[in-house]
């Protein structure tokens, strides 16, 4: 080895920006390295860890948000600290990361989302599931989003499993929410809902929708909602039937939209219509309130290179609605003093070392991970061999002698310097103390946990 760095006399010291599932697999991956002493410390805006599992993932998908048992064996590891209510760029920087810290890797996942660019979009209620998902999940930024459902119908642009989770969360009754984690305003919220017809809008036809078969299955089982789909949107055009043969999920996909035709409209309260071919090009309102949207008809076109994108016919189609929900993407934003591509909304990088593109060298000591990685893309389990992937160059580098010891990395120096900025950071321990409080709540109700959302409820059980 080329440096005496990563040893138990001089352990590596690695900061790791971000506390979902690409920060606590990388953590994972740097403490277990056999044959080198590695201290991690993760730093999160928020006070709760876990990112898009806390804030992200359907709250009646509980067995998924379970993972979050993984993270916390990792929490417990001696080498690990946890500083929770952290944001890098405000009560850390990147130049205090670099002083106290050997290595650094982002994890900060894609944080905002792309838009339609059609006009209304900017009419109240209009809302990108991100934020109506961060609303219902508890996320402390968006407690205060107050979608308004007092409409009768919704439409949620895009055919990924998102729109398929706000769609599924719009057409659930209360008793099949309330004994989720979702929670207690949001709850109240649905249960005054007049939101009777849900149309999820997919650009493209069926063969090319990015849901999986347990999404789509789902909307056969609902209490008080039918899946409705048109026959006539289900034919398949040459090359989306070429596209798909072989392909079983997508196969699968099918047989259940095919299903849902045959079962129809069987009179429940509420349905959830899967609309195909269709772009929202205007959302009308009228008085500042969303009344319809305005759909263009699409037609397929196989372009060169095997892709098959849609095209405008011309023909419209206003569907009667007073919300919209966009679900056509995330993108990351731009984290002080790091790199960015703003085209991918990413951290330009190799292999998962930073890339600056003005020299279009590797920053010394940074690496990124997850989607702020490599977009949003994939499921939770697709970040663990992507931070392995980025663990590893960094071991590379260290055995290169790429890397340099910092400054200072004495680990009681980066402790003292948030307390001599005055930020009130929460532990591993701390957050164990408020994660039991929100089970122990959740237990007379037979509930997962009654989430805490602002800041300040989570540090009073703390006092
Ligand atoms: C609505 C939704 C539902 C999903 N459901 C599923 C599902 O059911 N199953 C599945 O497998 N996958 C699901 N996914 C995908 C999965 O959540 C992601 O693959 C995963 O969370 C990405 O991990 P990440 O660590 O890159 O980002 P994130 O989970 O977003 O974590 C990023 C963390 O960085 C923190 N952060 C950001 N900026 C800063 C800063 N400046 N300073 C400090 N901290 C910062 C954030 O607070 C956050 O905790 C879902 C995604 C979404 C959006």
């Amino acid at each position: 080895m080329a440096t005496t760095l990563a040893t138990p006399e001089r352990p590596l010291r690695v900061a790791i920006v971000g506390a979902g599932p690409s920060g606590f697999y990388a953590a994972a991956a740097l403490l277990k390295e056999e044959g080198y002493k590695v201290t991690v410390d993760m730093y999160d805006r928020l006070v709760a860890p876990h990112g898009l599992v806390r804030y992200g993932v359907a709250p009646d998908h509980q067995n998924i948000k379970a993972v979050a048992k993984t993270y916390d064996r990792t929490a417990a590891d001696p080498g690990f600290r946890y500083f929770g209510n952290v944001e890098f760029g405000k009560q850390i920087t990147h130049e205090d990361l670099h002083r106290h810290y050997d290595a650094i890797f982002y994890a900060t996942g894609a944080q905002s989302d792309r838009r339609l660019g059609v006009p209304g979009e900017d009419l109240p209620n209009s809302l990108s599931a991100t934020e109506f998902v961060a609303w219902y999940n508890g996320h402390p930024d968006f407690r205060d989003l107050n979608p308004d459902l007092s409409c009768e119908a919704a439409i949620v642009v895009g055919v990924g499993n998102v729109a398929m989770d706000v769609a599924r969360i719009l057409a659930k009754s209360v008793d099949e929410l309330k004994a989720t984690d979702i929670t207690d305003y949001a709850l109240e919220a649905l249960a005054k809902s007049s939101i009777k017809d849900i149309y999820i809008v997919a650009r493209r036809g069926p063969a090319q929708v990015k849901f999986t078969n347990a999404e789509v299955r789902e909307f056969g089982h609902l209490a008080l909602a039918d899946p409705i789909v048109l026959d006539s949107e289900l034919r398949l055009d040459r090359a989306s039937s070429a596209s798909i043969e072989g392909d079983t999920s997508m196969q699968k996909n099918l047989d259940y939209l095919r299903a849902y035709v045959e079962i129809g409209n069987t009179g429940k309260p509420r349905r959830v219509h899967f609309r195909f071919l269709l772009s929202p090009v205007e959302i009308i309102g009228e008085d500042g309130k969303i009344v319809a949207v305005k759909m263009e008809r699409n037609q397929l076109r196989a372009v060169a290179g095997g892709d098959i994108i849609a095209g405008g016919t011309g023909q419209y189609e206003t569907i009667p609605a007073g919300m919209i929900l966009r679900s056509v993407g995330y993108k990351g934003s731009p984290l002080p003093g790091v790199p960015y591509d703003t085209r991918k909304g990413t951290i330009p990088n190799e292999l998962g070392r930073v890339i600056d593109p003005a020299s279009d060298k590797t920053v010394r000591g940074e690496y990124v991970v997850g989607w702020a990685k490599r977009g949003p893309t994939g499921v939770i389990g697709t970040n663990k061999p992507d931070s392995i992937e980025s663990v590893n160059s960094m071991f590379e580098d260290l055995q290169k002698g790429k890397l340099h010891g910092c400054e200072d990395p004495n680990p009681d120096a980066a402790v003292a310097l948030l307390q001599e900025r005055g930020v009130r950071y929460v532990t591993a321990d701390e957050w164990r103390k408020i994660d039991a409080y929100e089970v122990n709540s959740g237990k007379p109700q037979g509930r997962p946990r009654i989430k805490l959302v602002k800041a300040d409820e989570m540090l009073d059980v703390l006092k």
